[in-house]
């Protein structure tokens, strides 16, 4: 039997082996961590086909640059001389125009309906529970600015034939009818969805334990020798792994373990935050993306998640309270019921997307190293992508044809 080593147990990680498992490969998964707590856990849970625009925008570079004078804002980058800051910044900026939007728009949005269907095949199987809710998700403005920027994306939305209405106020309120709200209209993605994340990533660990995946938790790899084009063994210490096949799933620390390969792949963490409150009454029963504010609120186990910012900065431990603070001031401006109290530092999680200067995720074949597969660089939609790139890198290791086109998607691409 083929052996497949997976490096990373994140959603990407636990997907690819989910799927090569079901193939028939001997899967092996490293992770620095005890996968309790990485990226696919505090994340909004939402799983959003209507996100066909990548974070590389068109309007992106001046809205940044007014966010970056703002405490409270939910986005930063932090200035620095780094190269590969700088190499990541010229790429995204490369990429902020409405031919970029165009081009990717399609191959994201195919990415994310085949994923939201894998997601609703899995939560059909009698191993798996995750809360996984159809009931679409509203973007909530408050301003005819944000207004038509949404009625714009709307009619994107539409012409790629996904699911979705503009709502009145009142029409909102038909559709969340126990919370007063306080906006001017909403657009309803009814092709989006929502789930509990630790829920689906525990679900999987118990999937694959009991299904002789090895999963080997507190080895960081520190280094990976390889012959020619091939890898050949992947460290921890003294300790050392052999496989046919390689998986590079490590999010934000992709570009990292890529060097241990000498290869190069772009990307920043974009670090967010997210709480819980108790919310025992569940009013909120459709999750609300703030539009202006860019802040997510998810229904989750009687609970509602808070979560948002964007910090582009190295990976690090610090909590800026400004930003949550900036966080739970917004709630109220659209839900008045809804006031949570600014969480002590110790219930406030954070993760670091892996973020992509253009936008969109690399999964496919390295070019230079042939039996490593790259998976990373889904940015704010990893959950959403999760099972999608699993499934493909399956696929490619399987040497089947991919379940669709996956030329956006190359990892070596400049
Ligand atoms: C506040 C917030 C809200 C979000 N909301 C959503 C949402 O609603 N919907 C959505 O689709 N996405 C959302 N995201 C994004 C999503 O969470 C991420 O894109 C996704 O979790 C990334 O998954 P991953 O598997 O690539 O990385 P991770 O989950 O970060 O996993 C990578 C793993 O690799 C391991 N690793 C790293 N280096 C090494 C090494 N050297 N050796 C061994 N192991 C290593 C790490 O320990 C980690 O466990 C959100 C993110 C944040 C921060």
């Amino acid at each position: 039997m083929s052996k497949v080593l997976i490096i990373g147990g994140g959603i990407v990680g636990l997907s690819s082996a989910y799927y090569l498992q079901k193939k028939g490969f001997q899967v092996t998964v490293i992770d620095k961590g005890d996968i309790t707590d990485n990226c696919s856990f505090g994340n909004a849970g939402m799983i959003v086909p209507s996100h066909f625009v990548p974070l590389a925008a068109p309007g992106m570079i001046s809205q940044g640059i007014r966010w970056m004078f703002n405490s409270k804002s939910p986005f930063y980058v932090r200035p620095s001389l780094n190269a590969s800051l700088i190499g990541w910044g010229l790429t995204f900026m490369k990429h902020a125009n409405e031919k970029h939007l165009a081009k990717s728009a399609e191959p994201l949005r195919d990415l994310s309906l085949l994923s939201k269907k894998l997601y609703e095949d899995l939560a059909k199987a009698s191993d798996f529970s995750f809360e996984l809710t159809n009931k679409g998700i509203l973007a909530f403005y408050k301003t005819e600015k944000a207004g038509e920027e949404e009625a714009h994306l709307a009619e994107k939305a539409k012409t790629l034939g996904l699911d979705m209405g503009v709502l009145s106020a009142q029409e909102c309120k038909i559709l969340q009818p126990d919370l007063n709200l306080d906006v001017l209209g909403a657009v309803h993605y009814r092709c989006d969805a929502h789930l509990y994340p630790a829920k689906l990533m525990n679900a999987l660990l118990d999937y694959l334990n009991k299904n002789g995946v090895d999963i080997i938790r507190g080895k960081e790899v520190d280094k990976i020798e390889c012959n020619g084009d091939q890898i050949t063994k992947v460290f921890s210490g003294e300790t050392f792994w052999e496989a046919d096949q390689f998986v590079l799933a490590t999010g934000s620390w992709s570009p990292a373990v890529a060097r241990m390969a000498d290869l190069k792949v772009s990307l920043m963490p974009g670090k967010g935050y997210s709480f819980m409150e108790k919310e025992p009454q569940n009013r909120l029963t459709i999750p609300a993306l703030l539009c202006e504010a860019r802040v997510a609120i998810t229904p989750m186990n009687g609970s509602i998640r808070y979560g948002g910012t964007m910090e582009l900065d190295k990976i690090n431990t610090r909590i800026n309270m400004q930003r949550v603070k900036g966080i739970v001031e917004s709630i109220p401006k659209y839900f008045p019921d809804l006031n949570p109290a600014v969480p002590d530092e110790k219930d406030i999680w954070y993760g670091f997307r892996p973020s992509s200067p253009d936008g969109l995720p690399y999964i496919s074949r390295s070019v230079k190293r042939k039996n490593l597969i790259i998976a990373t660089g889904h940015g704010m939609m990893g959950l959403s992508l999760g099972p999608a790139t699993g499934l493909l890198v399956s696929q490619i290791i399987a040497e089947e044809k991919p379940e669709m086109d996956i030329k956006a998607f190359v990892a070596e691409r400049s």
